[in-house]
């Protein structure tokens, strides 16, 4: 499999399996983060969530993921498995992919992005408060996993593979934009704790 055919896949799956989703949840006062889970084997889809902070703060898009593929009876071993995140994870999430036994995950949005383009600077600030990190100061390759932005795979992907992916990016950062901006108007009125 090719740089472009996963980046293709990852971005596919946040398109059309995630977003709908994260649509109803901001619909419903959530915030815009959203994952999923795919087989390495065939890159098929395992399970796709969104944020569900409204029930219960705890449950980010990566987190409320995790809880979700734990209820099914069938749960394939993680080892064989990809782990997708809208946005690059924060403390809590970097933590629950690594006890869940996932060697990998890949995200589309950053950090940085998060704060910049999101106005959530939450994350970045316990990385900063509570283990006195700067953005992006985790080890991005560890004992245990390896993360990989979606813009790196883009970025490698051969020529002919990259008009079509930039242009399925920009499509992507466009909707996450407008979900954003709902979020924004309307987060006065919910009621989690660092929203
Ligand atoms: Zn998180």
């Amino acid at each position: 499999m090719t740089n472009s055919d996963l980046a293709e896949r990852l971005l596919t799956v946040i398109e059309a399996d995630i977003l709908p989703l994260t649509e109803k949840g901001v619909s419903a006062g959530n915030k815009v983060f959203g994952a999923a889970i795919l087989r390495k084997s065939d890159l098929s889809l395992v399970i796709a969530e969104t944020n569900n902070e409204t029930e219960n703060p705890l449950w980010h898009g990566e987190v409320h993921t995790l809880k979700r593929f734990y209820e099914r009876t069938e749960k394939p071993d993680t080892k064989g498995l990809i782990f997708l995140s809208t946005h690059e994870p924060c403390s809590m999430c970097l933590s629950a992919i690594t006890w869940a036994g996932f060697d990998n995950f890949y995200y589309f949005f950053s950090h940085q992005d998060s704060r910049d383009s999101f106005s959530i600077p939450h994350d970045l600030k316990i990385l900063k408060e509570v283990f006195r990190l700067d953005p992006g100061g985790y080890a991005k390759t560890n004992a245990f996993w390896r993360s990989s932005s979606i813009a790196d795979l883009v970025a490698t992907s051969d020529a002919t593979a990259k008009s079509a992916l930039r242009a399925q990016d920009k499509r992507i950062r466009e909707k996450y934009q407008s979900l954003s901006d709902a979020y924004q108007s309307g987060k006065d009125d919910n009621a989690i704790p660092l929203n």
